[in-house]
Order: structure tokens, then sequence, then C-alpha cells
């Protein structure tokens, strides 16, 4: 074992280096896709601000042994590196990961948080790296000196809503029991790429352009922007090479030397020399961090077993009552054609969503801290349960759901007020082994805190709680507390073959609270409508919240608006801007495949062998 270890290593140093060049994915075309979907570009200027890259039509990508789905190339490359010298999906992960902290800085790093579902070809279980509070937060971190909740960014920006790092604890943890490389060799690529630089992608450069806070911390607007204050443009060649060395003591010392030396100590020194909102984050919060590991939340759905993740997250609770309502549906007769989605479609997904997420703001949060109503997700995600709340669906739009009461309910909740605004990536890759993940890794908001270290960023992910404790029904479930991790909607997911333990998809999307809604169209696209990963995330984003019937921008008809208005939606046209990332099992040409896709929203790109 140790010598394999050791000539992997050799093998894996000289072919991880340098991955900034030959980015070309190997790409097929789609097999025997069963609805056509025309994927339109949107209308000019209608672009979410944080969608640099626009929509750029992505065909889907095919290969026999392994595959990796990133949301760019430069990520792609590193990890496909890894699995072409024999790497598993673990070892992937955390190439593509350092590369993604590097390269797309916005939306995750190793100052960040994630949740990571991982499949041995056995056994399925789900890994916690979530941030936590700082042991002396109270549940008033977030209310100004009258008592009222704080507006968003003045909670977000400064050391504040700084939570102890999960994501390297994460990783290692998952290396320990499922890595085959060595750990330092999985950092070479990202070493490199932030020594030698790497090209600004569009992405970057246009969320730089319309970023209004990252520029008031010297260290950052010294990183991103030129002596006159401009982004660096698409194309500069940007060398991180503080990074580099950060990376290269955890490659050498494993997480501990990003956990309890001098890392974390210039972490809490930036958190508490914040000139007007310092936060209360230390170094010995960091150095208690743990990750851990979860079972994940498994329902049945038609004749397939879905997997997602449980508390902290909302994201696996919420997409298996919105799978169990619409099983008592029948989504597959309403399948789009010629790409066009079906009104009556988005209206049951819709509704199945509202009353989703209405149990979601009352009774999800960290389960370590507030039990779920029968001290399990099971009763939430129970098939009675959620056939009777199906049943509350009709022809008319509901406007706005009541949570339900579950079997076992006994506590009074507060409804959770948190905005979860997008950034965040996600990562899904299978190795040549039959291992597999689903990892989606954030800092919260774009630039999370806009507060820089030793050429990393640090996250925000603290605003995820609710910014007030309580209200008139009770302490709210997601209130902030000493230790606690805030809740997620992020929704790492695994698809399988019922009873068979045959996996059959790996996906996953950014998007604040949208996620569960990016997902759950993946899920109802492949499985009900027998579209192709990349077709069905290519669809038009849809779903509600709670609130209104949200549609993507430039990307739906005026006849869907007028078909759900009439059945009582109150429709709200808007930029969507998910980040999906999908890898599929499917039969090309009768051989069995797997087939990835990567969201035409984002700059992401899939590749395999
Ligand atoms: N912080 C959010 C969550 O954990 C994710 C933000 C995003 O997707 O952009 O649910």
């Amino acid at each position: 074992m140790i010598k394999t270890k050791i000539s992997l290593l050799a093998t894996a140093s000289l072919l991880l280096v340098a991955c900034a060049s030959n980015q070309t994915a190997q790409q097929a075309a789609p097999a025997t896709p069963v609805a056509p979907v025309v994927a339109t570009s949107p209308a000019p200027g209608m672009q979410a601000p944080e969608s640099a890259s626009g929509f750029t039509d992505k065909p889907g990508w095919a290969a026999k042994k392994f595959m990796v789905a990133a949301a760019n190339p430069l990520a792609t490359e590193a990890g496909y590196r890894v699995l072409r010298v024999g790497g598993s999906a673990v070892d992937a992960a955390i190439a593509v990961q350092m590369v993604l902290g590097l390269v797309e800085p916005q939306s995750s790093g190793i100052a960040g948080g994630a949740f990571m579902m991982h499949f041995d070809g056995n056994t399925v279980k789900a890994f916690d790296g979530r941030e936590t509070a700082p042991a002396a937060a109270t549940e008033r971190l977030f209310q100004t000196a009258e008592g009222k909740a704080m507006s968003f960014h003045e909670g977000v920006v400064g050391g504040r809503s700084v939570g102890a790092p999960g994501v390297l604890r994460m990783l290692e943890l998952a290396h320990k029991q499922y890595g085959r490389l060595p750990w330092a060799s999985l950092f070479a690529p990202a070493i490199s790429l932030a020594e030698r630089g790497f090209a600004v992608s569009p992405r970057l450069n246009a969320m730089l352009k319309t970023e209004q806070f990252l520029r008031k911390d010297p260290v950052a607007a010294a990183y991103f922007y030129d002596k006159d204050g401009n982004p660096w443009p698409v194309g500069h060649v940007l060398k991180n090479p503080e990074l580099a060395q950060v990376l290269r003591d955890i490659a050498k010392g494993g997480a501990d030397a990003f956990y309890t030396g001098q890392i974390a100590r210039d972490i809490e020194t930036k958190v508490k020399s914040h000139p007007t909102n310092p936060g209360l984050l230390t170094a010995a919060d960091i150095a208690g961090y743990q990750a851990k590991v979860r079972e994940p939340v498994c329902t049945d759905y038609k004749t397939w077993t879905v997997c997602g993740m449980p508390p902290p997250s909302s994201g696996g609770i919420a997409i298996a009552q919105m799978l169990g309502m619409l099983e008592t549906k029948n989504m597959r007769a309403l399948t789009p054609v010629n790409g066009a989605l079906n009104a009556d479609a988005i209206h049951l997904f819709s509704e199945a969503g509202r009353l989703a997420y209405a149990d979601r703001g009352r009774y999800v949060a960290d389960t370590d801290f507030v039990p779920l109503p029968g001290n399990s997700p099971k009763a939430l995600v129970d098939k009675r349960y959620l056939a009777e709340r199906a049943a509350l669906i009709t022809d008319k739009s509901m406007g706005v759901a009541k949570f339900g009461v579950p079997p076992a309910t006994t506590l009074a909740l507060g409804i959770d007020n948190s905005p979860e605004l997008p950034s965040t990536s996600h990562i899904s890759i299978v190795d040549a082994k039959g291992n597999a993940i689903s990892m989606t890794t954030t800092i919260e908001d774009a630039f999370g805190s806009r507060q820089m270290v030793r050429g990393f960023l640090l996250n925000n992910q603290l605003t995820d709680f609710s910014f007030d404790p309580v209200d008139a029904n009770g302490p709210v479930a997601n209130r902030v507390q000493s230790g606690k991790r805030p809740r997620s909607s992020m929704a790492p997911t695994f698809v399988f073959e019922r009873g068979t333990k045959k996996l059959v998809l790996s996906t996953g999307s950014p998007g604040g609270s949208a996620i569960i809604n990016y997902v759950g169209k993946v899920l109802v696209g492949t499985l009900d409508w027998g579209l192709n990963v990349q077709q069905a995330i290519s669809l038009p984003n849809f779903g509600s919240r709670n609130g209104p019937t949200e549609l993507e921008q430039g990307r739906v008809s005026d006849a869907l608006v007028e078909q759900l208005k009439a059945k009582g939606h109150n429709v709200r046209v808007m930029e969507q801007t998910s980040g999906l990332q999908g890898i599929m099992r499917m039969n090309i040409h009768g051989e069995e495949m797997w087939f990835g896709g990567a969201d035409p929203r984002r700059e992401g790109i899939v590749k395999g062998d």
C-alpha cells in the first residue's frame, strides 16, 4: 500500500503540475435525447450581474472510465489529471477545490465550507464541512443596537459574518478514508497556477466590475484591482504567491497547518481588526473546528433512490419533499416539447416547492442544536405526510403555503428570514474504481466577507443564520448560537437505480436558496422527462421559494407567463444564475458511459476518459 502511494506520488507530481494549458474537453454528441431542448440565448442585457459568462450552449461530454465536472476549465483539468494517474474521486475533489479557490475566488476557497456526498460503490456518506459560529456568538449577532435585523451587507462586509472554515478539515477527513494519492501531490496544480499565474476569466472580471465592497479591503484591492482601481482585464495573468505559500504549508503540514498555526492567527487578526465591523472568530474557534460524517437523506422516487445532504443543509430534505409530492402527480405526461416548458409542469413543481420551502423555513436548522420534528428527517419526508401535503395542490396556485405538521412535531418554532445570495460552486466526479462525489462548496456571498488574508478570501457564512432570533411563533430554529452551523440550501445529490446501488446521477448547484429548485429541475428533467443531464441543466430555471413563481429571464415565452398567471401565479421573471454540474450514467450507442453536463450560465466544463 505504502509502496503504491510512493510510486503514485512520483507519477502524480509529474502529471499534476502545469495544468494551465490543454483545456479541450473530450466531447461527444448526446445519444438519443428523448426530448430535444432548444437552448435559446438570453436577450441582450438580461444576464444576471453575477453571470459574466452569459449563456453559452454546451454539448455535454461523454467518457467511459472516469469524469470530472467543475465550474472552471482549469479546475476541471486539475481533477482530470488526478483521475488519469489513478486518483480517487476524493483526491480529484481536493485538487479541483484548491484550483477553484484560486481561479474562482468569488465562489469558494480554503476559508469557506462545503458539503460532500461520497459513494464508495456500496455506501453513501454525507461529509459536513459547514462553517461554525464562534464560541462568543450570540443570537443578537446580526441585530442592530435598536434590536432590528441588520441589512444584508451590514452583516456581511467585515469580520462579523466570518465563521470557522470547514472545507479543508472535511477534505482531510474524506482523504483519510478514501484518498489514494498522497495529500501533498493534490496541491501541486493549484500551487503551480498560483505561482505562474492564471488568466482572469470573463466571469471573474465582470464580477469585479460590479462588486462594491471588495475594494474597501486594502489587501483585496491590491490583489484584484490595478493601481487606478480597475479590475484586472480578461486574460490578465494574475499571480498569487501568498496563496501558493499557504497551499505549500497545507500540502506539507496537512489541514493542521491552516487550523492550528500562524494562518489561523492571521485570520483572527483580520476578523478582529476590521475598522467598522469587527467579528468574534478566534484562532481557538478555528483550531476547534470538526468536520462530521452524517447520515444522508435517502428516499425512493419512482424507480430510483435519491440521496441528499441532511441538516445543517435543508437541501436534501426539501428536494425529497418536492419529489415525494410530485410522485403523486403525473410529471412524465408534462414533458417539454421542443424545449418549451409545459405550464402545468411549472405549476405543479412550484406548488410542491412552496410547500417544501414552508417546512424548510420553520423546521430545518443545525440538528446538533435544534431537533427536527420526530428527531430525524424521516418525519418530514414520510410518504404519507407528503401525500397529504400534495393533496393541497389544486389547479390554482395557493400563493403562499403554510408549513405542515409532520408526525411527531412538538416544537413551536418561528419562521427563518435568513437572506441567501448566490455565489458558490459545484463539483461532480466519478473515478475509475466506482467511487463518486457530489460536492457543493462556498464562501457564501460573492467574494464572501470581502476580507482577504494571505491570498484567500474569508467566508461570510454566518449570514446564512436568521438575522432575527425569534418571531411571534417562538424562537427561530436557524437563529445564531455559539458553535452552531448556519442552515444551508446546498444540495449535492446522488441518484441510484432503486434497490441496486447503481449510481445513475451526481449533481448539484450554487444559487442560494434557489439551489433546491435548480437541482429539483435537473432531477425532474432527467428522471421524468428523459433528458440527458446537459439538456436538463440547460432548461430554463423555474420554481417557487414560497413567494412568487420565478421564471428565468430571457428564456421563457410570454405565453408561459400568461398561462401561469391564469392559474393564479404571481409570476416573477428574473435572473436565475444556477451553476449546475452533473454526471449521469447513459447508454450511448449500446455502450454504458458517463455523460456530463455543465451549466451554460457559467464557465464550467467536463472532462474524462
Ligand atoms: N450560502 C448558501 C448556502 O449554503 C449558498 C450560497 C450560494 O449558493 O450561492 O446555502
